[in-house]
């Protein structure tokens, strides 16, 4: 029987009936008509469903069990989940339909979709009163762009690099119901002196836990890297020769090597033959080629960087790749091309034109406004175009100190600037402060034509309560209005004061909801992220910018308990380590 959110006499004879045996069905105080509220329900799962999929299902109960007293099961119950695989549907697309009053059935053609289904219902649903109202969406939906991910730098004492193992897993399958169906890291070679250096093998342990805890749950995983930078302890004839960067734009951390002389290239294929088989477990799907920001060569051999010594590297290291993983996808940025004109993008085009076996992918992206070449000339043989937007530095120092840091119009606007081209991304990471961001992306990349409201409206109802959309979607909105800070020397916070009637009214409409939500949401990091953002600000205000006092100290110090921060203030990541 087909039903869609009224009550059946059926289901409310079930009720009824639950009520009085097992107490296991709670009244309905969703205020939407025919959504029950359960304390108990099934999952059931296809015929020798995979490991993945038990593991994607461990994720989804334990989220129910984690926000309500609601008990998940596989055996009967007063409502159940069906999954159900569907060979003839798209990949990675879901369904979610009612197939009886007491029935919700979840079906995808493979298991990463039925997981994106789970993460609709669980994003779509309700919990109150220590029970679960499942959802009301129904239909189908299929994802737009293919490459949907997320890329987690793992350096300078971040998030990434020092929270506990098991919190990055559980944030990584939060992304994975959002949509991210790909996640790429990065190993920081220039902070140590060999594979052997304690640090570095704590950090590439860490790194293959996270892949293959992803992998577990059905998602691609890969690697960024500057692909050609050393350990610190690199010799003096492999390095590079510094190439022109009259604007400042590019960073760099010390440890180039060139990509053109014996010594460098020596050492270079030497080091991805031994970091390549650091992965010979997980095995990776992707590998993504950085130029600049740290990398880049100037010498005569290799400069234009961007088309020459960047392209003739990758290429070799990528070959090094395919034999061991023949399926393994390469991706070449051009993050900061011709900054300025070196005929980077030209070099590029002719050299992809030349060879068509050169790179699955191209990245492209920028500080501000998306690149134009790639947007006014077409990609050689079609090569999708990844973007790589840039969603926790801009505006920020330290990055994520001041709580959370979303920027709806900002991420929308540059989205726009695509028109349509891109066939994904990574938005690149620093930690969590900016999951709003992350958030937007990933949903932009399923479904293109998502206005910036509706994406905030999803996200306060998918992680904070339906309830509450109001009030947070708008108090998100006017926090990009009160993003830009400048601290100066005598700790004087600057620019919020432009608008102190918005984080007045930030604060009022997040403290109006924080007394709407159940303990569990109001305790979360991602609410007390929000909070403290508005908190602060407000704080902020009264003390004509001066970071003192014991209040601030303590809302800082809450953040940096959820950042795992204690160690990272050298980097500036995490909140603002003057306070008086
Ligand atoms: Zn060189």
């Amino acid at each position: 029987m087909k039903r869609k959110y009224c009550c059946s006499i059926d289901s409310v004879f079930k009720i009824i009936l639950f009520l009085f045996l097992f107490t296991s069905v709670v009244s309905c105080n969703s205020g939407k008509s025919g959504a029950e509220a359960y304390k108990h329900m099934g999952i059931s799962m296809p015929e020798n469903a995979s490991p993945l999929l038990k593991n994607m299902v461990l994720a989804f109960t334990s989220r129910i069990e984690k926000q309500s007293e609601c008990k998940v099961s596989t055996g009967d119950a007063p409502f159940v989940v069906r999954l159900t695989l569907k060979s003839e549907m798209e990949d990675e697309a879901f369904s979610i339909e009612d197939i009886e009053s007491d029935i919700i059935e979840i079906s995808a053609k493979n298991d990463i979709g039925l997981m994106y289904g789970m993460g609709k219902m669980l994003h779509t649903s309700k919990f109150e009163n220590g029970a679960f109202i499942p959802g009301t969406w129904r239909g189908y939906s299929s994802p737009v762009c293919k490459v949907r991910g997320i890329y987690m730098a793992c350096h300078f004492n971040n998030f990434y690099e020092v929270a506990p193992v098991d919190e990055i897993n559980a944030y990584i399958e939060d992304l994975a119901f959002a949509g991210m169906n790909t996640i790429i890291f990065n190993f920081p070679q220039w902070q140590y002196d060999s594979f052997d250096d304690t640090l570095a093998r704590k950090n590439l342990e860490r790194i293959k836990l996270l892949i293959r805890s992803s992998k577990n749950i059905g998602l691609k995983a890969g690697m960024l890297e500057c692909e050609n930078q050393g350990f610190k302890t690199a010799p003096a004839n492999t390095r590079f020769v510094k190439y022109p960067d009259d604007l400042g734009r590019r960073g760099y951390l010390g440890v180039s090597l060139c990509a053109s002389k014996k010594q460098g290239v020596d050492y270079l294929m030497n080091f991805w033959n031994k970091f390549l088989d650091e992965f010979n477990e997980t095995g990776l799907d992707y590998l993504v080629f950085w130029p600049y920001d740290e990398g880049g060569c100037g010498c005569r051999q290799c400069w234009p960087w961007g088309a020459k010594g960047h392209v003739s590297i990758s290429a070799k290291i990528m070959e090094l790749a395919h034999t061991r993983w023949p399926e393994c996808k390469s991706i070449l940025s051009t993050w900061m091309y011709d900054t300025p004109e070196a005929g980077e993008w030209e070099g590029l085009y002719k050299a992809l034109k030349n060879d068509s076996s050169l790179f699955d992918c191209i990245m492209a992206d920028a500080h501000e406004d998306f690149p134009r070449y790639p947007l006014e000339n077409k990609m050689p043989d079609n090569r999708p175009i990844l973007n790589f937007p840039e969603i926790s530095m801009w505006g920020l120092w330290p990055w994520g100190g001041y709580g959370a840091s979303p920027l709806p119009a900002r991420f929308h606007a540059l989205w726009n600037q695509l028109e349509g081209k891109a066939d994904g991304g990574f938005p690149y990471s620093e930690g969590i402060y900016e999951d709003f961001n992350k958030y937007m992306c990933l949903r932009l990349y399923w479904q293109p034509d998502l206005s910036a409201q509706a994406i905030c409206d999803e996200y306060v109802a998918a992680y904070f309560s339906p309830n509450v959309v109001e009030k947070v979607s708008k108090a998100i909105q006017l926090m990009e209005k009160t993003h830009n800070r400048n601290v100066t020397a005598d700790g004087k916070n600057v620019n919020i004061h432009n608008a102190a009637d918005s984080v007045q009214l930030i604060f009022d409409l997040i403290k109006q909801a924080d007394g709407m939500l159940n303990t569990v949401v109001r305790e979360s990091w991602r609410w007390r992220i929000i909070y403290l953002r508005a908190q602060i600000d407000d704080i902020l205000i009264q003390k004509k910018g001066r970071i003192e006092g014991e209040e601030l100290r303590k809302a800082f110090n809450e953040l940096i308990e959820i950042y795992h921060s204690q160690t990272n203030h050298t980097s500036k990541i995490g909140p603002p380590d003057f306070v008086r």
